[in-house]
């Protein structure tokens, strides 16, 4: 599911193929995801701009032209970018820029739930939304005193949007394993070097997710997430079996040993 690194691959991905290209056309396959915008709207905004400058927030992809106002596009639980030469947008496109040059930028969608938006201004679109701010490009003490304002499970904290935008549930599974803490762990009862870790574990994360395109396989042996999924994951660590468990109606998995006892 697309979290804070799968969307930063998705923006360099647009920024190699599709910066500097003039919009020929717009074309909506499926108008679900279009969240306060009609397609004559959508149409009339792109057509014959040229994209300009993309910027990644949280979950959030915002791709702005020569004209008014940005595109802003969140991929839900399944979505990505493809950019092809081919005439055929790729099956399971709900939406797409054609270019002069010929080549189509799709956004693909298998699973709903993604959003294609308009906004004039992309600060005022966060705070609407309620959305805080992003989990990397915040700084330490900022990023320690977001988290403070909850006062219940670190995990349950850490994917709250409006606390701080881009981890998910695997995102966040991910820096606790790195870090040892436990999902269920108080916030309260974290201190601010464990809250220091958390963010950095998250950095470094994001890192080695960007280096590997987003691809599991690609993923380092030691990070959980290139486990999480399959039959009998094992702790990378401890070689021991991860214990599946839900934390806010989210699978969790956690290493038994080394995550200790919540
Ligand atoms: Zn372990």
């Amino acid at each position: 599911m697309p979290e804070l690194p799968h969307v930063q691959v998705f923006k360099e991905y647009a920024d190699a193929t599709s910066l500097h290209k003039r919009i020929e056309d717009v074309r909506v396959q499926d108008d679900r995801p279009l969240d306060g915008v009609s397609i004559p709207r959508l149409k009339k905004t792109l057509r014959g701009r040229t994209l300009t400058s993309s910027r990644r927030h949280g979950k959030w992809l915002f791709l702005a032209t020569d004209g008014d106002p940005v595109l802003a596009l969140h991929f839900g639980m399944s979505g990505q970018l493809v950019h092809t030469t081919d005439a055929k947008a790729p099956d399971g496109t709900v939406f797409s820029l054609r270019f002069v040059d010929g080549s189509t930028l799709a956004m693909v969608m298998p699973r709903m739930l993604g959003k294609v938006a308009l906004t004039e201004d992309v600060e005022a679109f966060l705070e609407e939304r309620e959305i805080g701010p992003d989990a990397l490009d915040v700084e330490e003490e900022r990023f320690v005193r977001r988290v403070r304002t909850r006062s219940g499970m670190v995990k349950t904290a850490l994917m709250d949007q409006g606390v701080l935008a881009g981890l998910g549930n695997e995102m966040v599974d991910e820096t606790l394993f790195m870090t040892g803490l436990h999902p269920r762990t108080k916030v309260d009862d974290l201190s601010d070097k464990e809250i220091v870790a958390i963010r950095r574990a998250a950095k470094e994360a994001t890192e080695r997710i960007v280096e590997a395109r987003a691809r599991r396989e690609g993923l380092p042996e030691s990070m959980l997430l290139r486990h999480r999924g399959e039959k009998d994951a094992k702790c990378p660590r401890c070689k021991v079996p991860f214990d599946r468990i839900k934390v806010g109606g989210r699978t969790t998995y956690v290493c038994p040993e080394h995550q200790g006892a919540s």
